[in-house]
């Protein structure tokens, strides 16, 4: 079964998917298409081609936002059916050309085979061009790409010439807020500041991966810079007393009634750790050896 496709503006449509996926119409050949990542695996890839084929449309470009599992999965079987050119941010790059990559940076190490899952581990692919920030022309299709770090280091939006930015995963929807918590993000000043800027843009329609397409969306940009604000302030309050950060994660873990599996346990780590950095750079905590561990406490 194809995915739903619904059109957002003049020649902008997105495929309605757990992850969602853009499409920018080249109008002047349909089959050299833009495609705004490709899902999560070989399915999501088939589904794509099979929607795309039945409206009249083919891939010639896929852009990666960035190189989490659900954005890059269906990449392999896409590029290897249409010859399509793969377009990714730099680090992004990396990872998706190395997806092992992504279970090891989580665990720091040889990761748990739990680790090991479609989820954090796309099938790898070759990126053949490396994304600039700014304006770009893609078989006469102009985009403009978005810097939107934070989620990830190299994450991009890809703003189309319909003044639709598909933003990736740099907001959620205040559903999606409220379902999970806490959503991984991997730097915390990046965020605010991306999401404070993504105030000021002035597109018609923001598209987020995981959320609503929103012609107006203060106040959910406001829900996400309150979940981050919420967290700096709860952790500067249990480090009144030195915590090591396993103390912090399942601080963390009961305050925003996080589940409990392993692959969450490490995105939980991922992101206490995102606010661990920043929130020693920015002066609010200190490191501190105490009984053989390393911990963190108030300034
Ligand atoms: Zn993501």
């Amino acid at each position: 079964m194809g995915y739903k496709l619904v059109h957002v503006k003049g020649n902008t449509y997105y495929l309605d998917g757990a992850a969602k996926i853009g499409i920018i119409k080249n109008t002047e050949n349909p089959f050299l298409s833009i495609v705004v990542d490709t899902g999560l695996d070989d399915d999501s890839g088939r589904r794509l081609l099979k929607t795309m084929q039945e409206n009249g449309m083919g891939v010639g470009a896929i852009i990666n936002t960035h190189s989490h599992a659900d954005h890059c999965g269906g990449n392999d079987i896409i590029k290897s059916r249409t010859g399509s050119i793969i377009y990714a941010p730099p680090f992004e790059k990396g990872i998706i050309e190395y997806p092992e990559l992504e279970p090891f940076y989580l665990y720091s190490a040889y990761p748990l085979k739990e680790l090991d899952t479609k989820f954090l581990k796309a099938k790898g692919t070759k990126v053949d061009y490396i994304l600039e920030n700014g304006e770009l022309n893609i078989n006469g299709v102009v985009i403009d790409v978005v810097p939107l770090y934070g989620h990830t280091p190299g994450m991009v939006g890809i703003a189309t010439a319909d003044k639709v930015l598909f933003a990736g995963d740099s907001f959620f929807s205040k559903d999606i807020l409220e379902k999970h918590g806490l959503p991984y993000f991997t730097g915390i000043g990046e965020s605010v500041s991306t999401l404070e800027s993504l105030k000021h843009m002035g597109y018609d329609y923001y598209v987020p991966s995981h959320g609503e397409a929103l012609t107006e969306p203060g106040d959910t940009l406001d829900a996400n810079i309150e979940v981050l604000r919420d967290a700096v302030g709860y952790i500067a309050d249990i480090c009144s007393r030195a915590l090591d950060r396993e103390e912090i994660v399942a601080n963390m873990v009961e305050r925003y009634s996080i589940r409990q599996n392993i692959t969450q346990y490490y995105l939980t780590v991922s992101t206490v750790s995102a606010f661990l950095s920043h929130m020693t750079k920015e002066g609010m905590l200190t490191t501190v050896f105490e009984d053989y561990k390393l911990k963190f406490v108030r300034k």
